[in-house]
């Protein structure tokens, strides 16, 4: 079992920030910060029951270790760097795996879905790209060439799904879930919370956030915005009731070589990082694992074809955009709730095209 290691206050505006919207400061929360999952992670968790009766700390403590129980399982089963997980030895050792928990593939069916409705902008099957690029561990950037022989082996057709048997048909494809795994996770923790004393709060892991239960008083939760231009600073503030954020951005990962940025998140066409004149994308949908793989896409897709996405209505969600020359534009359903705070003046809220048109 992990322990639980508090951070301060601080170091979580870096990762998003929330609060409970309004004045009130009070003890009504049970905070734990931990690092796992390769990211920081917070839950809070409400500390009375639904019958407004105190819940124990011990009973907060074991739900929240069970929490950090369910995450080493999940990498286990999704993480590309773990090399206990089967996606490795999926990457690595074999080319058939069966499913019998149907987890991972529940995970690739959700992968397979927004890749296809994004046209292959979110693309699960770069895994062997995301190793070039080396963009965790500094680079460098890599040879045209390596990167053509690279593009060679992904695409979601290298990989089958028969019944509950994945097999690879191209043995050099690897599998990346980094764009989907914390937003999967963050929804198996939700579903957990679900069948424990705790009536509502959050998670949040990196740029993911779900929350959980209604608030008798129907308060919001405020989550920052973190400002690409400066990832300590936010652009302002969404108030989320329910549902999952996720956020992609430029600055979450990236280096530097010959004053050129180069950032975590892969155009599939290109095999380079994403040129769409997006900063950020962050996601809000009612479903963890699509809002990750989603952000993902709309950021490669940038501003014009994701609002086309948005437009078409297969996929249900609302996002902010960042672009590079610090406009944000929000989805239609964010413009008319009001649901976004700005409170950066180095930047412009744009209405979305259709309140233009
Ligand atoms: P996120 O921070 O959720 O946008 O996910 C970025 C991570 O997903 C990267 O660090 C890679 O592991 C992986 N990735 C990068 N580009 C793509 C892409 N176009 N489609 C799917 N996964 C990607
Ligand atoms: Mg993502």
């Amino acid at each position: 079992m992990k322990k639980l290691i508090p951070l301060i206050l601080s170091s979580l505006l870096l990762v998003t920030s929330f609060t409970g919207c309004g004045n009130r400061v009070t003890n009504e929360y049970y905070d734990a910060h931990f690092f796992g999952f390769d990211t920081y992670i917070t839950l809070r968790f409400a500390k009375e029951d639904a019958d407004g009766k105190a819940i124990s700390e011990e009973y907060l403590k074991n739900t929240a270790d069970e929490c950090a129980a369910i995450l080493n399982d999940i990498d286990l089963l999704l993480s590309a760097h773990n090399e206990d997980s089967q996606i490795y030895a999926l990457n690595r050792e074999i080319n058939m795996m069966v499913d019998s928990s149907g987890e991972l593939l529940s995970v690739l069916d959700t992968a397979y879905t927004i890749s296809e409705l994004t046209n292959g902008a979110y693309d699960p099957t770069l895994g062997d790209l995301v190793e070039l690029w080396n963009v965790s561990d500094g680079g460098p950037v890599p040879e045209d060439v390596e990167i053509m022989e690279s593009l060679l082996h992904t695409g979601t057709d290298k990989i089958v799904v028969k019944g509950n048997t994945i097999s690879k048909v191209d043995s050099l494809t690897k599998i990346d879930f980094g764009g989907v795994g914390k937003g999967y996770a963050t929804q198996e923790l939700l579903k957990y919370l679900s069948t424990t004393d705790i009536p509502y709060g959050l998670v949040s892991l990196g740029g993911n956030i779900g929350v959980f239960g209604t608030k008798e008083d129907g308060e919001t939760y405020k989550v920052g915005i973190k400002d690409p231009n400066d990832p300590e600073g936010i652009i302002g503030y969404l108030y989320l009731s329910n549902g999952f954020l996720s956020v992609s951005g430029d600055y979450e990962r990236y280096f530097e070589e010959d004053g050129v940025r180069y950032h975590h998140i892969i155009d599939p066409v290109t095999g380079y990082p994403a040129e769409s004149g997006l900063r950020s994308v962050a996601c809000v949908s009612s479903n963890g694992a699509a809002a990750d793989a989603l952000s993902t896409a709309l950021f490669v897709m940038g501003e014009e074809e994701a609002l086309k996405l948005y437009e078409d209505g297969t996929l249900v969600f609302e996002a902010i955009f960042v672009t590079d020359a610090n406009e944000i534009i929000l989805t239609d359903g964010l413009m008319k709730n009001g649901s976004f705070e700005l409170t950066n003046d180095n930047y412009t809220i744009f209405g979305a095209p259709a309140e233009n048109n």
